[in-house]
């Protein structure tokens, strides 16, 4: 099928692909990879850069999305490949379960989330990736190879950028359902933050801090508590910033309706821990995205360095937001074995402006080994990025061993993978 003017989500990129296939089988997308030179799987369209375009074919995946399996004893759930995490939200739910985090929204798919290893917060909670048990991975060949935690091959290809094949199936840990209280504070100022890192980044399950850098302070404090069934009461203060009276979006003073529900009032995860809701359809976002990670024990140091970029960054930002990620074993995560706090940034839709921004930035956390997020814009050349990643040459090695022609390559890899 051919199709035109096919863009992400965000609408800054319009895919450059001649050819689009949408397969409804495991058999149509086994038949699409063997006829094709280059081609790459699409999730839900929602990373800022070109990492899922393709020269020549793309196969967006929104139609294998089904549960294929709840194994109650053992705790795990298998989907499609191109499920999204609010349709499985609201059936684990269903089914008395939960994941154990979320990112800010619930529309991605889980599998391209985890292919750019893309995080919520909270000190005890890894990316979304670390969630995955198991996988199901169609190669070059067309041959399926199913990777599970006790194979070095798993921790490649769950954070794989979509660069060694097609994930068909994912099957993730799942826990009992439970409910969280979202609360949010106004104005807590950077002082506090670097004096009190940690015990601020572990006060709730979940923690975001929101700012446009100026004034010194982070203008909200999102705190998302995980619920024991003891009675819940948030107090009014939190580390000197106040309760904020009514729901907040993360941009004071935008409408509150696409915001998940907030003053303390209890809900299941899936309804609590994104920031956004999954019955309020979000526009394509007139936006820019870029995120950079930088290992904990530096956040104080990093912030300062960001915070002295105010002049540059806020004139360009609607909103930034700072949170925490447990370490993981994924060879090409940013978190893989030092946890990290990333550094976000929600930009207005002006891609020469960022561009120039994005360089100061890059600079100002190279002393504190700052890396980008993989599905989110950035200047940082390959050679300043290549460094974080141990495994990154086993890493290559795998991909010239399941896709020697190439096959699932594209500019976008060539150029920060080498
Ligand atoms: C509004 C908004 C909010 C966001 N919030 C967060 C956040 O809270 N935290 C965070 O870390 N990031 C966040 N992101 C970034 C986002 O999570 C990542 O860009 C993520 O990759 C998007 O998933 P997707 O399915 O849309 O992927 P796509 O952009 O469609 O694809 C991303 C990558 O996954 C690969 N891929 C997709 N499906 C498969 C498959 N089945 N097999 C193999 N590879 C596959 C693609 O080839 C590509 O390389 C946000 C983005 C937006 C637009």
């Amino acid at each position: 099928m051919l199709q035109e003017n096919q863009t992400n989500w965000a609408g800054n990129l319009v895919y450059s692909a001649r050819e689009w296939l949408t397969p409804t089988t495991v058999e149509e997308l086994q038949t699409a990879v063997n006829q094709s030179h280059h081609l790459r799987p699409l999730g839900s369209r929602h990373s800022f850069n070109t990492i899922a375009d393709s020269p020549d074919t793309i196969v967006p995946l929104g139609q294998l999305n089904r549960v294929l399996a709840l194994d109650r004893e053992r705790g795990t759930v298998t989907a499609e490949g191109g499920i999204r995490y609010g349709e499985l939200g609201q059936y684990l739910h269903a089914e008395g379960f939960a994941l154990p985090n979320l990112a800010s929204l619930p529309h991605i798919s889980v599998v391209g989330a985890c292919a750019t290893a893309t995080h919520g917060s909270g000190d005890g909670n890894g990316g979304l990736a670390t969630a995955v048990s198991a996988l199901q991975l169609l190669t070059a060949n067309g041959d399926l190879l199913t990777l599970s935690r006790d194979d070095d091959r798993f921790y490649a290809a769950v954070v794989g950028l979509g660069a060694l094949g097609i994930i068909t199936q994912i099957t993730l840990d799942v826990q009992p359902t439970f409910d969280v209280a979202q609360v949010v504070y106004l104005n807590l100022p950077f002082a506090q933050v670097a004096a009190h890192f940690d015990a601020i980044f572990s006060a709730a399950y979940s923690v975001s801090l929101f700012t446009d850098w100026q004034n010194g302070q982070f203008g909200e404090v999102w705190l998302k508590h995980r619920l024991t069934g003891e009675p819940f009461a948030a107090p009014d203060t939190f580390f000197g910033a106040a309760a904020a009276p009514g729901k907040v979006h993360p941009i004071l003073g935008l409408p509150t309706e696409p915001c998940t529900e907030q003053l303390g009032i209890p809900g299941p995860w899936h309804e609590r821990l994104p920031h956004f809701r999954l019955d309020f359809t979000p526009s394509s976002g007139a936006e820019l995205q870029s995120e950079y990670f930088v290992p904990r024990r530096h956040a104080p140091a990093a912030l300062a360095a960001i915070f002295a970029l105010q002049e540059k960054i806020t004139p360009h930002l609607l909103i930034s937001e700072i949170r925490t990620i447990a370490a993981d074993n994924f060879w090409l995560s940013p978190c893989y074995q030092q946890p990290m706090v990333a550094l976000h940034f929600t930009w207005q839709r002006n891609w020469p402006a960022v561009a120039q921004v994005l360089p100061h930035i890059e600079a100002a956390l190279e002393p504190f080994n700052g890396r980008p997020h993989w599905g989110k814009l950035f200047t940082m050349p390959a050679a300043q990025i290549h460094p974080h990643y141990p495994r990154l040459a086993d890493f290559q090695q795998l991909r010239r061993q399941l896709d020697p022609t190439g096959k699932f390559s594209n500019p976008f890899l060539e150029t920060v993978l080498g």
